[in-house]
């Protein structure tokens, strides 16, 4: 057994300090894109006190942070209680679609929970109803959990944009000035789509459109996680993230997953290396979690350097359900 401080330590140098672990692969919405976080089949949901043990257990080696996500997190009634049995870590926050977040925002504070990410595509709710394949009148609702978030203190909100070709390219000056109004309390993160369902059509050139952001910003960040910069621009705070085929992405990602059926997953794009851990004791969870750090591997490698894996294998296996 490794000591605690290089446990978490990959062979690549990287060191996992964050968890993203998905509650439900269930959703109340049914985006065109949507990765699912690369975990679609199982409908096994992992119990408040086994995410408990593994949050306990990754802490105790270093792991500072947590993100829930799904699915969608807030269909899970027992989310405050999840939240409630954790430790104590640096931050912890969720990524939700926001639909549910009006009435529970205040109740998810007073739990633990510190930030949230919401999805929010597009202003328009015609739009909004053709990406989220959900009913124009939630949007709506979305804004108002924005605003409860807000005034619950969940701050800063950020608010997920994935960039799609032919459908919100033209809403990057909306969204900032959406940002801008509620000055210092939002952040716009705009993600570049992945080769998910039907993302490969909407998928436009990332790098032009990061060029404009610097064109215009008054000021530049660079943000430990995955090295993404994050540009101030007329006083809207703006991140971009670019996943694809971006070999410091990789090199950056200090991230572990965990499935909704409580599965170790190394990497969003990969599905054969996982690692259950349902019917651990809890003393053998750090042997099971050095093992999926053991299998982390950088998606993009760097150009020149051997691939260790077939994307398209990958992919292909998540397809079919393995
Ligand atoms: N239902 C929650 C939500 O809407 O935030 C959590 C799950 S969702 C899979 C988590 C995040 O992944 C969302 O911000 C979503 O926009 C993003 N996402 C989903 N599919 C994606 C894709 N193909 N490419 C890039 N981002 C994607």
């Amino acid at each position: 057994m490794k000591s605690s401080k290089d446990l978490l330590t990959d062979r690549f140098g990287r060191t996992v300090t964050s968890l993203r672990i998905s509650l439900t692969n269930r959703c109340n919405l049914d985006c065109i894109y949507c990765h699912s976080e690369g975990d679609e089949g199982a409908r096994d949901e992992m119990t408040v006190e086994m995410i408990a043990q593994i949050v306990n257990t990754a802490a105790k080696f270093g792991v500072k942070k947590v993100k829930f996500s799904g699915g969608e997190p807030l269909l899970r009634k027992d989310f405050e209680d999840i939240l409630r049995a954790l430790p104590q870590l640096k931050d912890v926050s969720v990524t939700t679609n926001g639909v549910l977040l009006k009435s529970r925002a205040h109740t998810l504070k007073e739990a633990g929970l510190d930030r949230v990410n919401v999805s929010l595509d597009t202003l328009d709710p015609e739009k909004y109803a053709y990406i989220t394949h959900g009913r124009p009148e939630d949007l709506n609702e979305v804004l108002e959990g924005i605003e409860a978030a807000i005034d619950a203190g969940l701050t800063p909100v950020k608010i997920n944009m994935v960039l799609l070709k032919g459908i919100n390219e033209n809403e990057i000056d909306d969204m900032l000035e959406f940002v801008r109004r509620h000055s210092g309390d939002l952040v716009l993160q705009i993600i570049q789509v992945m080769d998910f369902r039907d993302g490969a059509q909407y998928n436009l050139d990332a790098e032009k459109i990061e060029k404009e952001l610097e064109r215009h910003a008054d000021e530049i960040k660079m943000r430990k996680m995955h090295h993404r910069k994050s540009y101030i621009i007329d006083g809207a705070e703006v991140e971009f993230v670019r996943p694809i085929e971006n070999a410091e992405f990789c090199a950056n990602c200090n991230r572990l997953r965990i499935t909704a059926d409580g599965k170790l997953k190394p990497c969003l794009l990969v599905n054969n290396n996982l690692i259950d851990f349902t019917n651990a004791e809890p003393e053998e969870l750090p042997e099971l979690l050095r093992t999926s750090i053991e299998r982390r591997i950088p998606f993009y490698m760097d150009s020149g350097k051997e691939r260790i894996i077939e994307k398209r294998t990958i992919i292909g296996d998540r397809e079919n359900g393995s």
